[in-house]
């Protein structure tokens, strides 16, 4: 057989090679889907397995539909972090959570686009990040098309929700009170009990 040498151009040939760097230095952005999945599987309440944050905080669109008002200003769903990492990044360098990771960790390290059939028309590696990948093995592109397709609805029905939200808070300040906080962003998600 034929031996394939990578494509220097091709954004394909990836390996990950679990370094952990994505781990310490992203701070994935999550729906209330994963918060959830999140929550199932370590049995932690929301507020040791998440956190709401600012702007400082986080490299992020300020058009993103993913803000969230609450009465300390704009805020973003992530994953905790505790001593410059991810909560859930064990001391073996690797997920402790990898089944129930959020889509973003799925679908890292790349920026896509889907077109009108659901198929990946664009994929570029995200820029930021000293990902150490090898490029000595290529990814499934149609399983990761069937991944961010399927993060895509997740991440649809999330906005959806977090716009009700906002509007809501927007008619709050307009009407002269504060918004709400991020606990009660997190009640009206179903993230916490009522
Ligand atoms: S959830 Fe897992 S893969 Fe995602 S940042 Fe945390 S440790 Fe890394
Ligand atoms: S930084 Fe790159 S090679 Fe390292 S764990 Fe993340 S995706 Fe894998």
């Amino acid at each position: 057989m034929k031996k394939r040498t990578p494509n220097p151009f091709s954004p394909l040939w990836f390996r990950c090679v679990a370094c952990g760097t994505c781990c310490h230095e992203g701070l994935p952005v999550i729906t209330d889907a994963d918060a959830r999945r999140i929550m199932k599987a370590t049995g932690l309440p929301v507020e040791e397995a998440v956190a709401l944050v600012a702007d400082r905080a986080i490299e992020f669109p300020k058009s993103a539909p993913d803000w969230v008002v609450t009465d300390r200003g704009p805020r973003v769903l992530t994953v905790r972090r505790r001593g410059g990492k991810c909560v859930f990044l064990g001391a073996d360098g690797h997920c402790s959570i990898y089944e129930a990771r959020p889509d973003t960790c799925r679908l890292y390290p790349y920026a896509w686009e889907l077109d009108a059939k659901g198929r990946v028309r664009r994929l570029s590696f995200i820029s930021g990040i000293r990902c150490r990948r090898e490029r000595d093995a290529t990814i499934d592109l149609a399983a990761y098309s069937a991944l961010a397709r399927q993060e895509d609805a997740t991440f649809d029905a999330y906005a959806f929700k977090v716009q009700i939200w906002n509007e809501d808070q927007q008619r709050r300040v307009r009407a002269g009170r504060r918004a709400e906080t991020a606990r009660e962003f997190l009640r009206f998600m179903g993230l916490l009990g009522t």
